[in-house]
C-alpha cells in the first residue's frame, strides 16, 4: 500500500488506473477507523480494481466548540489496518494540501430540503463542509465508486444529490451500518465514552428498535404520539436529545403518514459526546 500525501501522486495513480481500464473505489474517512469504515473498505476490495482510502479530519465540517481539537487520530494503527484490508492507497493529505487558500468557499448544498431536518438545523454549516471536502476529494481521487456508510444516512443522501448536481459520474453506495455486540453503532467518537456513558448510549438504539417496532403496529394517527415517547424514552438515558424524528429516506422531510422507505434517525449527546443512529423502515 501507498502513503500518498499530495495531491499530485494520487491524481497519476488513478489517471494511470483509468488508462488500464480499472475501476477506482474510493473510501472517504476521517480515520480512527473501526469495522465499520473497514466494512466500505471490504466491500470496495471486492469490487473495484484499485481502492484509495483517504483520512483527513475536514476542519471544515466541525463547528465552533465542536470536537476538532481532540478528535481521535490514530494514523500507525489506521495505516495497518489498511495494509491488512489490501488497500492500494492511503491518501493523507495536510489541511494545506486540501485547502490551500486561507479563505475557502464552500460548496452550497444541493437537492431541496435535504438538511432542513435531522443534523442539518442542529450542526450549521456542517453539511456545508462536507461537500466541499468531499467534492474536493472526489475531483483529486476521480474514482467510478465511492463508498459511505448509512450511518450518516443524511450525509450519504446528500453526496448523492452532489454528485447528480454536479454531473460527476461517480456511483455512490450507502452500506448497512456496521454494529458492536451490543448494537450500539459504532463509531469513531464512542472512544470518548465513559463505561457509564457507554451504557447509557445504548438507549439510542433501543429507542429506535422500539420505535419501529411501535409503528408497526400503529396507525398514521398514532406516529407523532409514537414519536413523543421516543424522545421521552431516549431523554430519560441521555443527557440531551438533539433530535428524534421520522422521514421520508429519499425526500428527509417528515412523514405523517407510514409509506415508501423511511427513516428514523435520532442524535443525543452522551456526557459531552454527540452520537447519531438510525433505521430504515419499510411499512
Ligand atoms: P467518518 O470517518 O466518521 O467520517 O466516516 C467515514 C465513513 O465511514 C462514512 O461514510 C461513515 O458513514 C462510515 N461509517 C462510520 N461508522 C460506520 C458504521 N458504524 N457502519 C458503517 N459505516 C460507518
Amino acid at each position: 500500500m501507498k502513503v500518498l500525501r499530495q495531491i499530485p501522486e494520487v491524481e497519476s495513480f488513478t489517471r494511470e488506473a483509468r488508462q488500464k481500464s480499472q475501476k477506482v473505489g474510493f473510501v472517504p474517512t476521517m480515520g480512527a477507523l473501526h469495522q465499520g469504515h473497514l466494512s466500505l473498505v471490504k466491500q470496495a476490495r471486492s469490487e473495484c480494481d484499485k481502492v484509495v482510502v483517504s483520512v483527513f479530519v475536514n476542519p471544515l465540517q466541525f463547528g465552533p466548540g465542536e470536537d476538532l481539537d481532540k478528535y481521535p487520530r490514530t494514523f500507525e494503527a489506521d495505516k495497518a489496518l489498511l495494509e491488512k484490508e489490501q488497500a492500494d492507497v492511503l491518501f493523507y493529505p495536510t489541511p494545506d494540501e486540501i485547502y490551500p487558500e486561507e479563505k475557502v468557499s464552500k460548496i452550497a448544498i444541493p437537492g431541496r430540503g435535504l438538511t432542513d431536518y435531522l443534523c442539518g438545523p442542529c450542526r450549521p454549516g456542517h453539511f456545508e463542509g462536507v461537500v466541499t471536502v468531499v467534492a474536493r476529494l472526489f475531483e483529486i481521487v476521480c474514482p467510478d465508486v465511492a463508498y459511505f456508510g448509512a450511518k450518516d444516512f443524511q450525509q450519504g443522501r446528500i453526496i448523492q444529490e452532489m454528485v447528480k448536481a454536479l454531473g460527476m459520474q461517480i456511483d455512490i453506495k450507502l452500506l448497512p451500518i456496521v454494529r458492536d455486540s451490543d448494537g450500539l453503532a459504532l463509531s469513531s467518537r464512542n472512544q470518548y465514552l465513559s463505561s457509564d456513558d457507554r451504557a447509557r448510549a445504548l438507549a439510542l438504539p433501543r429507542t429506535l428498535n422500539w420505535f419501529k417496532e411501535a409503528l408497526a403496529t400503529a396507525g398514521d394517527a398514532a406516529i407523532p404520539g409514537l414519536l413523543e415517547e421516543a424522545r421521552e424514552r431516549l431523554a430519560a438515558s441521555v443527557n440531551r436529545v438533539d433530535y428524534f424524528d421520522l422521514v421520508d429516506a429519499d425526500s428527509l422531510q417528515p412523514v405523517a403518514k407510514k409509506e415508501g422507505r423511511m427513516l428514523a434517525a435520532a442524535a443525543c449527546f452522551v456526557g459531552q459526546t454527540r452520537l447519531i443512529d438510525n433505521v430504515i423502515i419499510t411499512p
